[in-house]
């Protein structure tokens, strides 16, 4: 990594650490830090200035370091003659294509009134038109996205204009985000900037060996990998995670992406182990609305545990309730102190219990096959309950077993045959989640 990198990041750590807020800050110093890394070695990041309310003085900087040329290209390259301005509240054709350089009576004409140009002369503020010119002004082609996602483009062909209107084409690439845990996950996701849909689909992702309405604790850590789907230098939404790193209460979880033989996509450990697992931790699915609502944030619950052999999660009442594996409903009825329950049979000697449930969902019966994950019923009172919540149990032999604790089986490994090419695939994502690592414990320890 180049010096002036380096030193740039950590000038960074020290303005951190020595204000008062310099804790608060942690999760974005390490975004940071993670970001430059990746955009150096030759892996494009995006996305960068956190939108949140958050104490950040950082974020300018954060713009300055990444602005470095060899920091940033940008998507789908229009090339040299090409200038981006976006509409203003009150522009005109006219003052627009002004802005860009463009001096063509000709064209300002045509895109005034061909009827295919309609979506750019309604002049939507903010939205972004890319011109380019001949050194003359003269307009050689402009392109414009419309709301609906196609591509306008006006062009000069053998002279003459021309407006086409297709599907603008998507590029995909990659962001990097790293977080710390001082208060939720959302709280920690919302200082870096991490999408809501990535902030899910990373808890989805460990949610085989992480309760994460249980398990978070103050420090813990995420680093995550991900796609963003651009159209025209725009990002227009996300796609899959490709890796991403957990480090819960001290033990390091990992995922990489990897495409099957049978062209199915999974996640594997740095070793090959799936990371699927037969149960999910737990039965409420991981949401902003959840995540508020636990009983036990950040507090073991394990004491309560025996008293009443299960695990409550405080919720609203009509909050959804999954099934935590594959099975076939054994009841669905109500049952004394349970009120409403649900109790799915697995396979081996496990089987799950959802209580005080405020309804069951639809279809759920007596026999019903149902996935992992499928909606069961939805959190209430019933039965001797105080409040809204679901008691959940796990039983190994009708025995019940604490389920935050108990090891789960898992799904199969990655084939032997293919270890040496995900090894290959993975290993810079690694070095890169490494670096990152790195970072957040040397100022944790010259934090405090
Ligand atoms: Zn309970």
């Amino acid at each position: 990594m180049p010096d002036a990198a380096k030193r740039r990041i950590l000038a960074q750590r020290r303005t951190s650490a020595a204000s008062p807020a310099g804790r608060a800050r942690l999760a974005h110093v390490v975004a940071i830090a993670a970001i430059a890394v990746l955009a150096l070695s030759g892996v494009a990041a995006f996305g960068i200035a956190p939108d949140t309310a958050v104490d950040i003085p950082p974020v300018r900087t954060v713009e300055r370091s990444l602005a470095a040329p060899e920091m940033l290209t940008v998507p789908d390259d229009p090339g040299p003659f090409w200038r981006e301005e976006r509409i203003r509240r009150g522009d005109t054709i006219g003052s627009l294509l002004a802005r860009t350089g463009v001096d063509d009576p000709a064209a300002l004409a045509f895109v005034r009134t061909n009827p295919e140009a309609r979506p750019l002369y309604q002049l939507m503020p903010g939205r972004a038109v890319q011109v380019a010119t001949d050194s003359q002004g003269s307009l050689v082609a402009l392109r414009f996205r419309t709301a609906d996602g196609d591509r306008l483009t006006v062009a000069r062909e053998s002279g003459a204009l021309v407006a086409m209107r297709a599907p603008a084409p998507e590029t995909v690439r990659l962001a990097l985000k790293s977080g710390e845990i001082t208060t939720s996950l959302f709280g920690a996701a919302d200082a870096v900037g991490l999408p809501d849909a990535v902030t899910i689909a990373l808890a989805e992702l460990f949610a085989g060996d992480i309760d994460f309405l249980q398990d978070l604790r103050f420090g813990d850590r995420f680093t995550v990998l991900y796609e963003v789907r651009y159209v025209d230098g725009e990002p227009v939404g996300v796609g899959r995670i490709v890796a991403a790193e957990f480090e819960n209460r001290g033990e390091r979880l990992s995922a990489f992406l990897w495409r099957d033989a049978d062209g199915q996509d999974a996640w594997y450990t740095e070793d090959g182990r799936s990371t699927r697992r037969a149960f999910l931790r737990s039965p409420m699915e991981f949401s902003r609305m959840t995540s508020g609502f636990s009983l036990a944030r950040f507090h073991p619950i394990l004491q309560t545990w025996r008293a009443h052999r299960g695990v409550d999660y405080g919720a609203p009442s009509g909050t959804p309730v999954r099934a935590t594996a594959d099975g076939v409903v054994e009841l669905a009825g109500v049952k004394g102190g349970y009120g409403n329950v649900v109790v799915l049979r697995h396979t081996g000697a496990y089987s799950t219990l959802y209580a005080h449930l405020s309804r069951f969902a639809a279809g759920v019966r007596g026999g019903k096959r149902v996935r992992q994950g499928d909606t069961i019923g939805y959190v209430g009172a019933t039965g001797w309950a105080t409040g809204p919540h679901l008691h959940y149990e796990f039983r190994v032999n009708d025995v019940p077993r604490n389920p935050l604790t108990i090891a789960l089986p898992t799904a199969g490994p990655l084939p032997q045959e293919t270890r040496a090419a995900f090894s290959a695939h993975i290993a810079p994502i690694a070095r890169q989640f490494a670096f990152a690592r790195e970072l957040p414990v040397a100022r944790f320890a010259s934090a405090d």
